[in-house]
């Protein structure tokens, strides 16, 4: 790849009422393949904020708020096309924040961003509303229909795993259902938001409407925006206990939240499932984007009798894993985000060790012998012989790593699949149809699948239940979270 990163060298500014702005205080923002600086990042600050929910008010009342549902379309196809026109620029964006491989960027992370804003545009387009017709007394009855007002002022906060992805994956339906928004991008990954904000100009995207707003978390930029009054609704990805913090930050205000949080995936594997397929999906499922998506298996429960060699072929395909050089095409897997997170995922892996796991293959950092031994590579890695209480087996790791544990029968596993406080996703590995819809519908997770992992519909509800988050997105189900229906009662 030869497109150059965009704004290596230089600074990322904020976005605020339809203008870029420098700000005093910056931060660096780090290559994790190899720990140099990438460029600085302007951190919003206090005052930053407040105007930027200044100018999303503004925009409420301003040309954004009057436009139909048809000519807010049109700006965000056009800010899809806008994507698509910078593709590569967003490709090599992504992939120096991230250190994500080219294929996982140019096939997922960034066509993706792109879709997202003409999904959301075109259902917005054809949504319907409810009408009711109510009998009365008088014989004439009254018509009661509903009128979907957007929000208001909407708050995106989201995370580094999949920058763009995510992020567009809440923008677009909350600007398509009319409102303005402030984004808050992971103070890890800042640049395809700073792209977007460029394209979002270049659209037509009236002043204010869109603003960018770079920063931490804890007291500083993420803080700042959930706590603040003059924000209608907060839309967050991101860790469960960052989740709970903003809840208590928005209770004051009695805010709609819409949470995508972590996870603790687990996959079965009966042994009557197609074995390559399984053996396939969940090395797809466990090592994708070095295990930094939200829905990867962390656990993997499979049925005694084919354990063993299920074992082996994962184990097998962990190793045949080529870690690499983000823009390599044959990289499989990159680093994970930063030192930070590979400290803490070292961490899990020691005291999987010391709870007395056996390390299947992995469990430490690879040597390149060239300036990647600065980045934050781990290696992918699986571990057996653990009880359920380990904290590995418990906690979220976000990182290239599964724990396989045998089972004996079909209630043992789904006892076990639902042992965790997270409930986002499954995977189910069965040939047998019968077996496939009763375990897949006795997963407490907000989505299952059979057969496959990862296969998205942008329509389909998605979301999770207990630590995973409240609420869902999706098609429809984006939509409605965006928007509330006023009821008009007209008596005839
Ligand atoms: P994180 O919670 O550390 O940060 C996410 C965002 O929240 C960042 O922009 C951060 O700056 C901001 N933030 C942090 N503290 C805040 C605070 N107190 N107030 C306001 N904003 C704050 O998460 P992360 O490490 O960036 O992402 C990884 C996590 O995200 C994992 O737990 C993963 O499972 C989860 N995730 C969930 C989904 C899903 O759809 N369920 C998708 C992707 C990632």
């Amino acid at each position: 790849m030869t497109q150059a990163i965009p704004y290596a060298g230089g600074r990322l500014r904020n976005f605020i009422g339809g203008e870029f702005r420098d700000s005093e205080h910056t931060f660096a923002n780090i290559s994790p393949v190899d720990g140099g600086e990438i460029n600085r990042v302007c951190r919003a600050s206090q005052a930053d904020v407040n105007e930027a929910v200044t100018a999303a008010r503004q925009a409420l009342h301003g040309p954004w708020g009057a436009m139909s549902a048809a000519e807010r379309a049109a700006i965000l196809h056009a800010v899809a096309d806008g994507i698509e026109a910078r593709f590569d620029e967003f490709v090599a964006a992504e992939m120096a924040d991230t250190g994500k491989s080219l294929q996982q960027a140019s096939l997922i992370d960034i066509p993706r961003g792109a879709a997202n804003f003409r999904i959301f545009a075109d259902l917005q387009k054809s949504r319907a509303t409810e009408c009711f017709h109510t009998p009365t007394d008088d014989g004439a009855g009254a018509l009661n229909y509903a009128v979907d007002k957007p929000l208001g002022v909407v708050a995106v906060i989201a995370p580094w795993n999949l920058p763009l992805l995510l992020l567009t994956w809440k923008l677009a339906p909350a600007m398509a259902a009319g409102n303005a928004v402030i984004a808050k991008p992971s103070e890890e990954t800042p640049a395809t938001a700073t792209l977007l904000a460029e394209v979002m100009r270049d659209a037509g995207v009236p002043a204010g409407a869109f603003n960018l707003v770079h920063g931490f978390g804890p007291g500083c930029t993420g803080e700042w925006l959930t706590g603040h009054r003059g924000v209608d609704a907060i839309t967050f990805t991101g860790e469960s206990k960052t989740g709970a913090a903003i809840m208590r930050a928005a209770a004051d205000g009695v805010k709609p939240l819409s949470f995508e949080l972590g996870g603790k995936n687990a996959a079965l594997v009966f042994a009557d499932c197609d074995f390559d397929a399984a053996v396939e999906g969940t090395a797809r499922s466990v090592f994708t984007n070095g295990g930094q998506v939200c829905l990867c298996t962390e656990r993997v429960y499979v049925e005694r009798k084919i354990f063993p060699q299920f074992v082996a072929a994962l184990k097998q395909k962990a190793q045949a894993l080529k870690i690499g050089w983000p823009e390599d095409a044959d990289t499989d897997m990159g680093p994970l985000i930063s030192h930070k997170h590979r400290d803490k995922v070292l961490t899990f892996f020691a005291g999987a060790r010391a709870a007395g796991a056996d390390v299947v293959t992995g469990g430490g950092t690879p040597q390149f012998g060239d300036r990647r031994d600065a980045g934050a590579f781990v290696e992918p890695t699986i571990f057996t012989g653990l009880p359920e209480t380990a904290d590995i087996v418990q906690k979220e790791v976000f990182g290239p790593v599964c724990h396989i544990a045998p089972f004996d029968s079909e209630a043992e596993a789904i006892e076990l699949a639902n042992n965790t406080d997270y409930g986002l996703a499954a995977t189910v590995w069965t040939q047998n149809l019968q077996r496939a819809h009763r375990v897949a519908a006795s997963m407490d997770v907000g989505i299952a699948w059979v057969n496959s992992w990862y296969l998205r519909d942008l329509r389909t509800p998605f979301g999770g239940v207990k630590l995973s988050g409240i609420g869902r997105e999706g098609g429809a189900h984006s939509l409605s979270f965006y928007s509330e229906p006023m009821n008009i009662c007209i008596k005839l």
